[in-house]
């Protein structure tokens, strides 16, 4: 079998030959490569120790020199190129507590997760799939290298890891594989939320969100996001829709562009339903108030999972706005751009519709032709160029200071009601005006 490998590769692999070491290039790479995809990024594992490795190379970076691993840069992108190794003993189901470097790429290659994930490739020895990794990518399978209890035990994010790899290339869990994972499920919690964080965007973006249905059958949810669980035993009885809260959020997932922000939204946008939940005498139920305490947890779930601020932000004013439906008339549209954000509401259309293509099918034409109609005053707004946020304005508080007010919040609010007209009445956004109106404001507040 023959694989192409970038020129660069080769020009690494060729000089730690040359120099009388062994190279391959190895694990997500040569996967992707097999299955015709193109791979996010290059590794290469090689008998040289570290120090071997720059010894040979002008420009390198220690990126895990104590775990064996170098990166090469060359044309200005970066290969990592890492010693084999066997990790020792584990500690605490995380760390391995030592790395033993060996001249041995078949012991390497016995550490990697997935047998998918353990072949290696170079020209002159082609394949070695010691675990046949050939045969489970054929059969769209997912199987540990060796025996799943104990890799598991060794390391618990390979649990995640493994729906992660589902997800992406949509294949199933090997039986034994998916076995071990119920049982050990529990150990997840001694993962850090940093790690969680990485499979569950790589999950959720991925081609088959969906499997974070098998996240929750195995356990897994439970241990990092408990509130899932709660959302797929909260039943919807009522017209608008036809699964419940968790089963609806699946299908949502698979309705939305693979964007972190959108995925992360459409996660959580009902994640406040089951605490919500009312049910009248007709035994329908309602979830008031459900987007407003959504992006109150929504915010405490990404903060637990370390989630960075500008992500939190977007993904807790989409839920929160996801379920407003302004009377649409332009001056409610450019309310509604003020509160949201303007960068805000392509997405926010986004997440209504796939919200409402999770939904039953009651009033679903209505429904999308209502947002239609939402996005297509929003882009007529957008395109006269109406002033929807107060920077907008167009006299700002150095022109008030120039006309003899004094700084402080008397001057704010003078600002504050500007707007609030200008929002009303696009027509005042010219300078005569505001300072025409700010006089009036400021001689009658006085
Ligand atoms: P991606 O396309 O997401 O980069 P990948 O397979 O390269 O996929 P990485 O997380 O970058 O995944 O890991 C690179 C390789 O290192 C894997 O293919 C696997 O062989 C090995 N590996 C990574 N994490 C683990 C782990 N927790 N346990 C065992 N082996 C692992
Ligand atoms: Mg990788």
């Amino acid at each position: 079998m023959k694989i192409k490998l970038p020129k660069q590769v080769n020009q690494i692999i060729h000089t730690l030959k040359q120099n009388g070491y062994d190279a391959y290039a190895v694990g997500g790479c040569v996967r992707d490569t097999l299955l015709g995809r193109s791979p996010m990024d290059w590794d290469i594992t090689t008998s040289a120790l570290p120090q071997q490795v720059k010894r040979l190379f002008s420009h390198t970076i220690d990126t895990g020199i104590q775990h064996g691993t170098v990166t090469v840069m060359l044309d200005y992108e970066g290969y990592e190129v890492t010693t084999y190794r066997i990790d020792g003993e584990y500690e605490d189901a995380r760390h391995p507590r030592e790395v033993i470097f060996t001249g041995n790429l078949v012991e390497d290659l016995k550490r990697r997760d997935f047998t998918i994930n353990a072949m290696a490739y170079n020209d002159e020895s082609g394949l070695v799939d010691a675990f046949d990794g050939i045969g489970d990518l054929h059969k769209g399978v997912i199987r540990c290298v060796g025996n799943p209890n104990d890799r598991f035990q060794e390391d618990a994010l390979r649990m995640l890891r493994a729906l992660r790899f589902a997800a992406q290339l949509g294949f199933s869990i090997e039986k034994e594989t998916k076995a071990a994972i119920s049982e050990l499920s529990g150990n997840l919690a001694k993962v850090s939320a940093e790690r969680i964080q990485m499979e569950l965007v790589k999950l959720l973006t991925s081609d088959h969100p969906q499997e974070i249905r098998t996240v929750y059958e195995l356990g897994l949810s439970r241990i990092f996001l408990p509130e899932f669980d709660r959302m797929m035993e909260t039943p919807q009885k009522n017209k608008h829709h036809s699964y419940s809260v968790g089963e609806h959020t699946v299908h949502t997932l698979q309705e939305i562009e693979p964007d972190k922000v959108l995925r992360l939204t459409m996660l959580l946008h009902d994640v406040a339903k089951p605490v919500c939940i009312t049910c009248d005498n007709q035994g329908q139920n309602h979830f008031k108030g459900h987007p407003a305490e959504g992006a109150v947890m929504a915010r405490e779930i990404l903060r637990r999972l370390k989630f960075d601020n500008d992500t939190i932000d977007r993904v807790c004013c989409l839920i929160r706005y996801h379920d407003d439906r302004p009377e649409l008339n332009p001056r409610n549209v450019r309310r509604a751009m003020s509160r949201i954000k303007i960068e805000n509401m392509e997405a926010l259309f986004a997440v209504k519709r796939a919200d409402t293509l999770g939904q039953s099918l009651y009033h679903r034409e209505e429904k999308l032709k209502y947002i239609d109609t939402y996005e297509r005053m929003y882009r007529e707004i957008l395109e006269q160029e109406q002033c929807v946020q107060k920077k907008d304005l167009a006299i700002n508080g150095r022109d008030l200071i120039a006309m003899g007010m004094k700084p402080g919040k008397g001057l704010g609010n003078v600002l504050d009601a500007l707007f609030e007209e200008v929002l009303d009445h696009p027509e005042l956004n010219t300078r005569e005006r505001l300072l025409e109106l700010a006089h009036n404001l400021t001689t009658r507040l006085i």
